[in-house]
């Protein structure tokens, strides 16, 4: 497959193929995200992308059931460049369970219900969203774009058109002073988007973001490993998802755990209790990544 730059995939995409349908983000505002600072987002012509498609079958086989369309807000694409590209995906896959894609509170807000819903019928099935945080003062000092109830409504609409919602958020991100705020708001907005999937990682201070000028003029402190573990704490316990798959498995974690929650949520929140009181080990700094 042709892929221009570095690609940024969820851990659970790992075993996909990665089509990448559009380059950098249509965003690409958020203080703390590295990711596509140097990409101009541009979507690839269709007619590129079909033929991605049938090289891709013709190297990996008819075997392909999860294809992950990169990058970081796919959902962005207008319905017209889906729809050719999901029935070409079909086509080439017989076997294709599952499409996802990186999407955007302010992505899903541009598609009518009527544009999810045929999404859905040609075989988009799960929307990865990352609000980061439930904290609105947060939202707007990390310049996401929208706030709690956008995030709310994308996911509640994701949801209405028959798509699965992962729901990513941040440790750290509102700093020290809307730590508390930060992780409260993030347990509330669970429980509203109520995820089928619910991703938490570490907030890393990335060399030439907005965030890392802020603290360098001392306006913006990230909070201590145990405070972050404390906000991890009040995400798990204070949330109600209905039957959601957990795991802070990314690379970024200082804690790697897994579980479903709320069927799981003690034990989570007892081995969270367990770490804070330093009889777990931490992932070190050196094995942390992005
Ligand atoms: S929407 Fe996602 S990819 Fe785009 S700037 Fe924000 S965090 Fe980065």
């Amino acid at each position: 497959m042709r892929h221009e730059g570095a690609i940024f995939r969820p851990p659970s995409e790992a075993e996909s193929l990665i089509l990448q349908a559009t380059v950098g983000c249509s965003w690409n505002h958020c203080t703390y995200c590295a990711m596509y600072r140097e990409k101009s987002y541009r979507v690839r012509p269709l007619e590129e992308l079909v033929a991605e498609v049938r090289l891709a079958r013709r190297e990996c086989g008819a075997e392909v059931t999860r294809i992950f369309v990169a990058d970081g807000d796919a959902l962005a694409m207008e319905l017209g460049h889906w729809e050719p590209l999901l029935l070409a995906c079909r086509e080439a896959f017989p076997r294709l369970r599952r499409v996802s894609a990186y999407a955007t509170a302010l992505n899903v807000a541009a598609k009518s219900d009527a544009e999810l819903r045929r999404l859905r019928e040609l075989g988009l099935s799960l929307l990865y969203v990352g609000p980061e945080t439930g904290d609105d003062v947060t939202f707007q000092r990390i310049a996401k774009g929208a706030g709690f109830a956008e995030h709310a409504l994308a996911s509640r609409r994701a949801h209405a058109a028959g798509m699965k919602v992962s729901a990513i958020f941040l440790l750290g991100v509102g700093g020290v002073d809307r730590s508390r705020e930060h992780a409260e708001g993030s347990a509330r907005l669970v429980t509203e988007m109520d995820p089928e999937f619910l991703s938490v990682l570490t907030l890393t201070v990335v060399p030439g973001t907005p965030t890392a000028a802020l603290a360098a003029r001392g306006q913006f402190e990230l909070p201590s490993i145990e405070r972050m573990l404390e906000e991890l704490r009040t995400l798990v316990a204070a949330s109600h998802p209905t039957g959601a798959i957990f795991r802070t498995n990314h690379a970024s974690n200082y804690l790697p755990l897994e579980g479903r929650l709320p069927r799981d949520r003690d034990r989570i929140v007892a081995t969270v209790d367990r770490a804070l009181a330093g009889a777990v080990p931490l992932r070190p700094e050196w094995a942390r990544g992005l």
